[in-house]
């Protein structure tokens, strides 16, 4: 499970997360909406150990993030947090692949450099994902000669390679053509039915989040106002603020 522990993170005067306490068991997935501005990928960046919490804590499996087994604070190039690192996996909206390997390259370089797999398993692995994300007949092809949808995808399948037991995705679908959104869902569905992973999705698509997720958190101003079952979140809010946010989207 992944427990976080009144997490706080400033930049300087800005108080950007204000006390985030949340639960996330293994295998669910959980989408995450709010305003622009609101902390929500800094949420995902302080999970992917990217920035450092203010203060508070993240515990995955029992394990804080911060501190070693006893109880000592680690600093970011530790062992310890190489580990933690390890089990976490993001996606962003621009997929940041490199340009100079082709999709196969691009899903196996981490698995041989971070994991230090031959490059024999490396491919094999690489290859599955891949396929698995539709992209079967692609290994060769550079990301230049893929589509914007298609690019997300190797993303999607660089990330899974290295076997997260967290996926985190960013607006990965933001920058995608309405009609390829659906393909993404149908992998992250097919991911959350296959494995027990689990998985945080921010998104500015509100029919995304509710068909991706099982639970959707509203953020707002650093703090989670309203963390509900999708289905219910979205058809029947709680809170006013929710309400006011959900009737301003489209
Ligand atoms: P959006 O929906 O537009 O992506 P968001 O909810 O993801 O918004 P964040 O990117 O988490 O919002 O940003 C939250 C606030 O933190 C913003 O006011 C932003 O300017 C500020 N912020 C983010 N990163 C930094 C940084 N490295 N230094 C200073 N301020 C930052
Ligand atoms: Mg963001």
């Amino acid at each position: 499970s992944l427990n976080i522990k009144n997490l706080h993170k400033r930049y300087g005067e800005l108080e950007v997360l204000r006390g985030i306490n949340l639960d996330i068991p293994s295998g669910q997935t959980v989408a995450v909406i709010g305003p622009s501005g609101s902390g929500k990928s800094t949420l995902l960046r302080v999970l992917m150990t990217l920035d450092q919490p203010s203060s508070g804590d993240i515990e995955i499996d029992g394990q804080s993030m911060w501190t070693d087994e006893q109880g000592r604070p680690v600093g970011a190039n530790s062992e310890h947090l190489r580990k933690v690192r390890g089990k976490i996996g993001m996606v962003f909206q621009h997929f940041n692949l490199f340009p100079h390997m082709t999709a196969l390259g691009n899903a196996m370089e981490a698995p041989v450099h971070v994991l230090g797999m031959t490059r024999d398993q490396a491919r094999e692995r690489a290859v599955e994902y891949l396929d698995m994300v539709g992209l079967g007949d692609k290994l060769d092809v550079y990301p230049a000669q893929l589509s914007g949808g298609q690019k997300q995808r190797v993303g999607i399948a660089r990330a899974l390679a290295m076997c997260p037991e967290i996926m985190l995705f960013d607006e990965v679908t933001s920058a995608l053509d309405p009609e390829l959104v659906g393909g993404i869902l149908q992998i992250l569905r097919d991911l959350s039915a296959r494995r027990s992973m689990t998985m945080i999705i921010v998104t500015h698509q509100m029919k995304f989040a509710e068909r991706s997720s099982d639970r959707t958190l509203f953020f707002d101003e650093g703090n989670i106002v309203e963390d509900a079952e999708s289905s219910v979140l979205f058809s029947q809010p709680k809170e006013a603020r929710t309400r006011q946010f959900l009737d301003s989207v489209i």
